[in-house]
């Protein structure tokens, strides 16, 4: 199928023009495409909040993409270049992500109109709860409906805020932590939340290099260790996936792209040290132990393996994309590449993990999230100590047979699961799964050229699925 690749599109109609060229392999009626492609409903939101003083207006977006399964999930971004069409888009990954990695849930996205950077903790604080209670009162927010979580510009205090708005006006609502997720763990968070995503970028990576044929078809060979990789944003995504790739899989993080410049060092970056310095600094220029470029876009052309954009959309465009000089793009920001620039990275070789599966891991820890919140207990509460009592019977089985088990070991198989052990293998599974399916439509499909158009595939495939099954009607 040829669709007009020769020209930048708005970040929603790249998204439909993925749907697209994913629908076009499949057998589902078109009616019901057209409905699946399409946001159901979208809601506008103006609201006043009196800053010392001063009233000063807002302007808040909460869109629902799919409802084949509720809740709708999805989560809130605060920027001050966010618009409809943006939260639109947003939420329609949201679908396509969930149904991918199976997470039951439907696509949703909010944002508000707001540079958080200006505002103080009592003003956001303010804002965030007025935003919280006009998207209560119309039954945008709650557990069996829509539950928000973070994105760029909000996080777990954002989160806090919005669960306990919510617990004030639903005091009766029992389920009122799985109202929203991404929360503080003092408030029915989850261990390994905040990690989730970074965790789930590097997780996918691991298993794409599990299959010598996927690692030669994007030219590159081997595992990560050792591979050059360069970072664009170390926000909480990227600085999760680049922290674990360097200290967990041994890989190089050669260079970090950020708002005010790029820091590059071919021997690596300490991931750590060069995060507190933007914490402190609130930027990376001046980080002792790497050369600094001002431009730091330039460096999304440099030399590496792998290129993970981990900032927002559109990063890689028309502009740039015959230039970029990786091998591998691992999408960990929701739409980085955009359509125009994916058709020229095709042409040229250059093979991209797609943000609805790369990027999964958040939501996948949410669910995790929702069901403990669901059902009132963490998880490992009931069967951690009894675990352990077992591996220790298995221990003592295994030396009184007269072999001796050595004390590392031992000490190893008679840990039982902790809650962050189980998120991560939960998360694990789900990182592996999914990619095996995608890799399997890829190589399988004579008309499917690229790991987007199989994951998008296979995600529209189980929404239409659900809804044949519901059927159209109330
Ligand atoms: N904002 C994240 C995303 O884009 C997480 C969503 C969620 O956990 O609901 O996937």
């Amino acid at each position: 199928m040829t669709l007009p690749a020769d020209k930048e599109v708005s970040f929603k109609e790249s998204v439909n023009l993925c749907f697209d060229l994913a629908r076009a392999t499949l057998d589902i009626e078109e009616g019901l495409a057209q409905y699946i492609r399409n946001v159901n409903n979208v809601y506008q939101v103006r609201f006043p909040v009196k800053l010392n003083g001063i009233i000063e207006t807002f302007i808040g977006w909460r869109a629902v993409h799919s409802d084949h399964k509720l809740p709708a999930k999805g989560g809130i971004r605060y920027s001050p270049a966010v618009n409809q069409d943006e939260v639109e888009a947003l939420a329609a990954l949201m679908s396509y992500k969930c149904a991918l990695v199976d997470v039951p849930f439907g696509g949703s996205k909010g944002g508000l109109l707001i540079d958080p950077r200006k505002y103080d903790r009592d003003s956001m604080e303010k804002i965030t709860r007025r935003f919280a209670f006009e998207l209560i009162r119309k039954d945008y927010i709650g557990s069996g409906t829509n539950v928000p979580a973070p994105d760029m510009g909000t996080g777990q205090r954002e989160m806090a805020w919005i669960a306990s708005t919510y617990q004030s006006h639903r005091p009766g609502d029992i389920d009122h932590l799985g109202a929203v997720t991404g929360k503080p763990i003092s408030m029915g968070g989850i261990q390994g939340r905040v990690e989730a995503t970074g965790r789930g970028v590097v997780l996918g990576l691991r298993e794409f290099f599990r299959h010598p044929e996927d690692v030669k078809n994007a030219q590159l060979e081997g595992t990560l260790e050792g591979k050059k990789i360069i970072v664009q944003g170390l926000g909480n995504v990227g600085y999760h996936a680049a922290k674990i790739l360097a200290e967990e899989d041994g890989a190089k993080i050669i260079a970090i792209i950020e708002f005010d410049g790029a820091l590059l060092n071919p021997d690596g970056l300490d991931i750590e040290k060069v995060y507190q310095h933007k914490v402190a600094m609130q930027g990376v220029k001046g980080f002792p132990d790497a050369q600094y470029f001002e431009d730091g876009q330039a460096l999304l052309e440099g030399e590496c393996d792998i290129l993970i954009p981990a900032a927002m959309e559109g990063t890689i465009n028309q502009q740039n994309a015959a230039k970029v000089r990786a091998k591998l793009i691992a999408e960990a920001a929701n739409g980085p590449v955009t359509f125009a620039a994916q058709a020229i990275l095709h042409e040229r070789g250059v093979v991209i993990l797609p943000d609805v599966y790369l990027n999964a891991g958040g939501v996948v820890v949410s669910y995790f999230e929702w069901i403990k919140n669901l059902s009132h207990i963490r998880f490992g509460r009931m069967q951690r100590r009894w675990e352990e009592g077992q591996n220790e019977l298995l221990l003592q089985a295994i030396q009184s047979s007269g072999h001796r088990v050595p004390e590392a070991l031992s000490r190893k198989i008679h840990l039982g699961a902790r809650e962050i052990d189980l998120v991560r293998s939960g998360l694990d599974d789900t990182m592996r799964i999914a990619f095996q399916h995608i890799r399997e439509r890829y190589w399988s499909h004579p008309h499917i050229e690229s790991y987007r158009t199989a994951a998008m595939a296979l995600a529209i495939e189980k929404i239409s699925t659900s809804y044949q099954i519901m059927g159209v009607y109330p």
